[in-house]
């Protein structure tokens, strides 16, 4: 390839509080305007007559499922999640409750945004940005827990380990996770008590238990585009971005969408599309509820990341994630490549039972690997019903299957409650 055109540079902080800030380049033929990903009309339209709902409940049916594939493929991967949502429980209901916590001074009216921006930086928080706090992305589920009269999003993002991403799939990684949800739990503490004192209300969504979905409101305030991995490319450490959002009726000057010519490079680079184990990700973007993005199918990635610690290959094998922003967009003007692209470094990968994964090599997997209930637990339990109800010979076998039906429902309702995979989002509590 060749060298290419320079298009624009974009200004960013610095990694950590008090680092210079860095200049990321674009290449003239990676630049396409934030607003041609979206279309405002088709959001509000689905999220109006289709409103989103959390994974952990529209697909509550496999949730059963996953713990024994889990068990059996992962001990390890089990225990660790059990022990993370033990760890969580408080600092969960802490969460869920901080929208109650009053103010504890007189608000003087200002902008605070530099405040809170320096306050979140000096805690450790490497990407800060405001925006309007987007109601169309609230689960349906956690439309009333969610306060009204905060209508500002303050967007943070906390970087996760890097010599442990590099081993996904591992455990390793998936302690480093853990390690970096624990730490956001910690830190907003401060966070809150900051924009408390400064007399006004928060209300904190993530990390576990969150009101919906964040990367459309961290696009919307600059911090980063839509990677086709389905993940935030954020500029410092692309996907291995953490994500909260804090919501406050404090006066903020909001930031505007950034072009850092991801959608573009996406289209050029296309590893983690290749390196998929599952198979799981779109290589092109298609309109879906109004935004331009690569729908990943999750009944081709849910069997695999239940069986390889979470799996993440898709977060490992980015560039983006692996070098920077800086680096790889540099690279592409010098070179027109996509830097690291075809090398073992970025690309191999281990699934513990299939052995290494060298450049051009994927695992096959047989049908049965990805046979998994989808869809709600209520529903697949009742059509399952229906069909013992329909193979019935006796009083008696109807009698069975109906008892087994109630006892599964239940069971199933209760554990609503639980964390589904490490990242995912807590299903709903006990009201
Ligand atoms: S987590 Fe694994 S299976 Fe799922 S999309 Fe990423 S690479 Fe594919
Ligand atoms: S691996 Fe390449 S195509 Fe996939 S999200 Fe990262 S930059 Fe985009």
């Amino acid at each position: 390839m060749a060298r290419r055109r320079f298009g624009h540079a974009v200004t960013r902080p610095g990694r950590n509080h008090g680092d210079d800030p860095v200049e990321i380049p674009v290449a003239r033929d990676l630049e396409k305007s934030p607003d041609s990903l979206r279309r405002e009309q088709e959001i509000t339209f689905y999220a109006r007559e289709y409103p989103l709902e959390s994974f952990a409940l529209e697909q509550s049916a496999s949730v059963e499922w996953a713990d024994n594939i889990r068990n059996e493929f992962s001990p390890e991967t089990a225990e660790l999640y059990a022990e993370f949502q033990e760890d969580m429980r408080s600092e969960i209901e802490w969460i869920r409750a901080s929208g109650n916590l009053e103010p504890t001074a007189e608000p003087g009216g200002e902008d605070v945004s530099q405040s809170i921006r320096d306050r979140a930086r000096e805690l450790g928080y490497s990407e800060v940005g405001f925006t309007r706090f987007d109601r169309r992305y609230i689960y349906k589920a956690r439309q009333s827990d969610v306060r009204r009269g905060l209508p500002n999003a303050i967007c943070v993002a906390l970087e996760q380990d890097h010599p442990a991403t590099q081993s996904l799939p591992s455990i390793e990684a998936e302690e480093a996770q853990g390690a970096t949800y624990r730490r956001q739990a910690t830190l907003v503490k401060d966070l809150v008590a900051h924009i408390n004192g400064l007399g006004y209300r928060a209300q904190v969504s993530g990390p576990t238990w969150q009101f919906g979905p964040m990367i459309p409101m961290f696009v919307d305030a600059g911090l980063g585009q839509l990677g086709v991995n389905g993940q935030l490319l954020s500029p410092h450490f692309g996907s291995r971005a953490r994500l909260q959002i804090i919501i406050t009726d404090a006066r903020v000057t909001y930031d505007r969408p950034v072009d850092y010519g991801v959608p573009k490079f996406c289209e050029i680079c296309q590893v983690c599309f290749m390196r998929c184990p599952g198979r799981a990700i779109q290589g092109q973007r298609l309109w879906y509820r109004g935004v331009e993005k690569a729908k990943l199918i999750a009944k081709r990635c849910r069997p695999v990341m239940t069986r390889y610690s979470g799996c993440g290959v898709c977060m490992k094998t980015c560039p983006i994630q692996k070098y920077g922003m800086k680096p790889v967009m540099e690279h592409y003007i010098e070179t027109g490549d996509v830097l690291g692209k075809g090398t073992e470094n970025l690309e191999g990968y281990e699934l513990p039972d299939k052995g290494y994964f060298e450049v051009g090599k994927l695992p096959r997997f047989d049908t049965e690997f990805f046979n998994m209930p989808t869809g709600r637990a209520e529903d697949y339990l009742m059509d399952e019903l229906q069909d013992k109800l329909q193979a019935a010979t006796s009083d008696e076998e109807e009698e069975v299957a109906w008892r087994a039906y109630r006892m599964q429902l239940e069971h199933t309702l209760n554990r609503q409650t639980a964390v589904v995979d490490m990242g995912m989002d807590l299903g709903v509590w006990e009201r």
